[in-house]
């Protein structure tokens, strides 16, 4: 089997994309599947058609032209002698070292693509006896608990935060409150002095930071709560800041361009950062 990858066709087991390559970082990367009859491509210029608007919504740069799109994938279609079967086209936003925000355009996109047979044998079998669905909760995807890599979200955020002059970008649920930050987890200062949190559930990451912060807090003789909060209560709040293991707890100062408490790291959140390590356990090598 032939695959491409990049400008190059390779053997199947040669063919490979770089360890930090966005979509396997970050899901960052768009597909089209599509339908070979006869080696033909079935719906072509549909399927090319929303490729094309996936890069746009993401702003992902065109890696080639349509045209070209075209030929490769006839390309592998032939050098894999397909007549029926399926073909695969992959565009992510390239290799760049790992970080939430857009690389610049130096940065080229990565092009994968694979054809495969496909017996029309099952599909028939199937088709004449038909099948059976089991429905799920539609939860695509609403396990922010689990650190996976579906961080595409994540990423349009931190570009739109960064797009607006801000470093993190905070996500509110439905019900206007904030859930966590887009790679941290949030924390206020209420007006009332007391230090508070989302709690745990399907909505946040379970942050090793914020587990270490709380210890701390206790230890410190503070109370923590953690409960929701929206943002006009952050807006109003006295400090804010996030928690996550690269950022220890790093003050908000300013939150969609409401000045924090008096504009400065505030104090609790200044005492908390030079506290931290005291408290992190720290593994010898
Ligand atoms: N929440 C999200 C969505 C994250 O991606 C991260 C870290 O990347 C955190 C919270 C903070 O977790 P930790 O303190 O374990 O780094």
């Amino acid at each position: 089997r032939i695959v491409y990858v990049n400008g190059r066709y390779l053997p199947y087991g040669e063919a490979a994309v770089h360890v930090e390559d966005r979509g396997f970082q970050f899901g960052d990367a768009i597909y089209e599947v599509c339908e070979v009859i006869d080696g033909r491509l079935i719906d072509e210029p549909r399927h090319m058609a929303r490729l094309e608007r996936s890069l746009n919504e993401l702003q992902i740069q065109q890696p080639m032209a349509q045209r070209a799109l075209g030929h490769v994938m006839r390309q592998v279609i032939k050098r894999n002698r397909v007549r029926d079967g399926l073909v695969y086209l992959q565009v992510s936003r390239g290799a760049a070292p790992r970080d939430f925000y857009f690389p610049g355009p130096d940065v080229l996109p990565t092009v994968v693509c694979l054809a495969r047979p496909m017996s029309r044998a099952v599909p028939a079998t199937n088709a004449l006896k038909g099948i059976a669905i089991k429905s799920m909760p539609d939860i695509r995807w609403q396990r922010c608990d689990i650190k996976t890599v579906m961080l595409l979200p994540a990423c349009l955020a931190k570009e739109a935060a960064r797009a607006d002059g801000a470093k993190e970008a905070w996500f509110v649920d439905g019900d206007g409150f904030v859930t966590e930050g887009a790679s941290s987890n949030a924390w206020i200062v209420a007006e009332d002095g007391t230090l508070v949190t989302r709690q745990l559930g399907s909505a946040i990451l379970p942050g090793v930071t914020r587990t270490t912060l709380l210890d701390v807090l206790r230890e410190e003789g503070m109370v923590p709560v953690e409960r929701p909060f929206r943002l006009n209560e952050a807006y109003a709040a006295r400090e804010a800041f996030i928690t996550s293991a690269t950022q220890t707890v790093m003050p908000v100062v300013r939150i969609d361009g409401n000045t924090v408490g008096d504009g400065r790291p505030g104090p609790i959140a200044q005492r908390l950062r030079n506290k931290f390590h005291q408290f992190a356990a720290i593994s010898g090598t």
